[in-house]
């Protein structure tokens, strides 16, 4: 097998397959739509087509979503590439994989790279080597010895995992009982949202379109020096369980207990925010006096727009002095939507 040009991805779409596959995505550049691979839309022409891995990808190059094959319902869910390397990484976690053995499953190595950065905001590498030392610092949490855990974890010699273990956790293997953090997706209304949990609390929750994930990600391993690797914890049930409630309207306050990664004054500011009651809205300025400086408000902005608690700490309902929506990481529309959708269930 070999890695697919436009041309071998235009073929798979001239044969028409009848079976829904997200393995890539078209984008129509003389209809300005995108599609799943099976879409019953008639044919492109070749010169009209742009592949993307993603649909976000599409999404964020200007395309709109079909109305008969859904895209975007797909955005957020893991392209083809990264269920097929996820299988075979949960098959064998041990085995440390070459280049040439990916290129052999006729997977492109850069495009791996590339949508695990973006997914998980590690290579691929990387991530083999944070499930498998993932699963050592479990192992060492439970109260197994270190040398079953680098024995466990597929290590041959004592140096060579702590060494692997250090630059993935920031600490010799003795010294933590760090378990990682576990991060989850789930779909809702506004599109693919990420969660992030470890046993007791929820750390991040994001929509998947929001801009520079890999930075909050990046973020939390250095201030925690924790792995991120999937997974769930009974944190992911109850915000799941949670989200499913707001979404519907029965929901106005969130009980999932929250670690907020920031500074002081940006804890403040996440906490002044906490007290906007849903159904409601408040100007910046009153969010910097309630944040205990009413001088700093663009340090309250920016504190605002740093949040990693989308939704739960609730920065969609700061808006602009004069009543405009102002500004939203997630995208102004969903900002839009979710004071709509807050305003219209509002206990009376
Ligand atoms: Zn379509």
């Amino acid at each position: 097998m070999k890695v697919m040009t436009e041309d071998d991805r235009y073929a798979v779409l001239k044969s028409r397959p009848k079976i829904f596959s997200d393995e890539f995505f078209v984008g129509v550049k003389s209809t300005g739509i995108f599609c799943r691979i099976g879409c019953p839309a008639r044919l492109p022409k070749r010169e009209n087509c742009v592949f993307y891995d993603t649909a976000e990808q599409a999404l964020s190059a200007g395309f709109r979503a079909c109305k008969r094959c859904h895209p975007s319902s797909h955005a957020g869910e893991a392209s083809g590439t990264i269920k097929k390397l996820i299988a075979l990484i949960e098959n064998a976690p041990d085995k440390r994989w070459t280049e040439t053995e990916i290129k052999a499953l006729g997977i492109d190595p850069s495009t791996a790279r590339r949508q695990f950065k973006k997914r998980f905001g590690l290579t691929f590498t990387q991530y083999v080597r944070a499930r498998r030392l993932g699963a050592a610092a479990r192992d060492l949490a439970k109260g197994d010895s270190v040398i079953d855990a680098q024995l466990n974890a597929g290590y041959e010699s004592a140096s060579g995992f702590r060494k692997a273990f250090a630059n993935t956790f920031g600490t010799a293997p003795a010294n933590t009982n760090q378990t990682p953090f576990f991060i989850e997706w789930m779909s809702t209304p506004l599109g693919p949202l990420f969660t992030v949990c470890d046993d007791t609390h929820l750390y991040m929750l994001e929509f998947t379109t929001r801009k520079n994930i890999e930075r909050g990600f990046e973020k939390l391993r250095k201030v925690h020096k924790r792995a991120v690797i999937p997974g769930r914890t009974a944190i992911t049930d109850q915000i799941e369980m949670e989200l499913k409630a707001y979404f519907s309207g029965v929901l106005t306050e969130f009980k999932t207990p929250l670690s907020p990664t920031g500074t002081t004054f940006q804890n403040q500011v996440w906490k002044a925010l906490q007290n906007i009651p849903y159904g409601e809205s408040c100007a910046y300025s009153d969010l910097a006096i309630a944040a205990g400086n009413e001088k700093a408000v663009r340090a309250v902005a920016s504190s605002n727009a740093n949040n990693g608690l989308a939704l739960i700490i609730p920065c969609h309902r700061v808006i602009a002095k004069d009543g405009s929506l102002g500004g939203y990481a997630g995208g102004l529309e969903k900002k839009k939507w979710l004071l709509d959708h807050e305003r219209s269930n509002k206990p009376q």
